[in-house]
């Protein structure tokens, strides 16, 4: 089982990558980010809850955000491992991980951190904002998002440090090169 942990900040490329990942490796996607706004889209009750949340750059609780993983990672058999995009985003959410996985005797098998520098971040983001018109690509959230990422999502990297788990890559460069890296590292466990 493969299960890989692709981390880093809004903007930091984490979507793409797992786009190529997915690809290569035969494993499943979970990104939190998509569950979410396709609640929102369906104007469920989960999505008006979480809609709240992203709106304003903050994250959604831990606890309504663990449920969906299990039950998403319950749903999928037969799986070859997944990549988990933008979760876990706290410290909790990275316990409750490790704890979903040991139940199944599985671990996260590495964590991929995507490096991008601040001010790179926020012109990707702006850029994505105008071609895709998501609400929460406006400069007044990306400011809060990143502040949150450094608070609260920043300190997983120490988490998964201590676990031998951490992989730092390079996020600038070209999207080949830089899966590529993501590549060689996988490659290596
Ligand atoms: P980005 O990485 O660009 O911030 P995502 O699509 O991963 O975008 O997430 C968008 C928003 O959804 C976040 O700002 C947050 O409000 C919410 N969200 C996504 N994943 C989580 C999570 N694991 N825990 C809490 N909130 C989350």
């Amino acid at each position: 089982m493969l299960n890989i942990v692709i981390f880093g900040a809004p903007g930091s490329g984490k979507g793409t990558q797992s786009e190529r990942i997915v690809e290569k490796f035969g494993i499943n996607h979970i990104s939190t980010g998509d569950v979410l706004r396709a609640e929102i889209k369906n104007e469920t009750a989960l999505g008006k809850t979480a809609k709240k949340y992203i709106d304003q750059g903050q994250l959604v609780p831990d606890e309504l955000i663990i449920d969906i993983l299990a039950s998403v990672l319950d749903s999928l058999k037969e799986s070859k491992g997944v990549i988990f995009d933008g979760f876990p985003r706290t410290i909790p959410q990275a316990e409750a991980l490790k704890a979903m996985l040991n139940k199944r005797g599985q671990d996260v098998s590495v964590m991929l951190d995507l490096d991008v520098p601040e001010e790179e971040l926020i012109v990707r983001l702006l850029k994505r904002g105008e071609e895709s018109g998501r609400a929460d690509d406006n400069m007044e959230t990306i400011k809060k998002r990143l502040l949150v990422y450094n608070t609260q999502t920043s300190p997983l990297k120490d988490f998964y440090k201590k676990e031998g788990k951490y992989q730092h890559i390079k996020g600038i460069g070209t999207m080949e090169s830089i899966f590529a890296a993501i590549v060689s590292a996988v490659e290596k466990l």
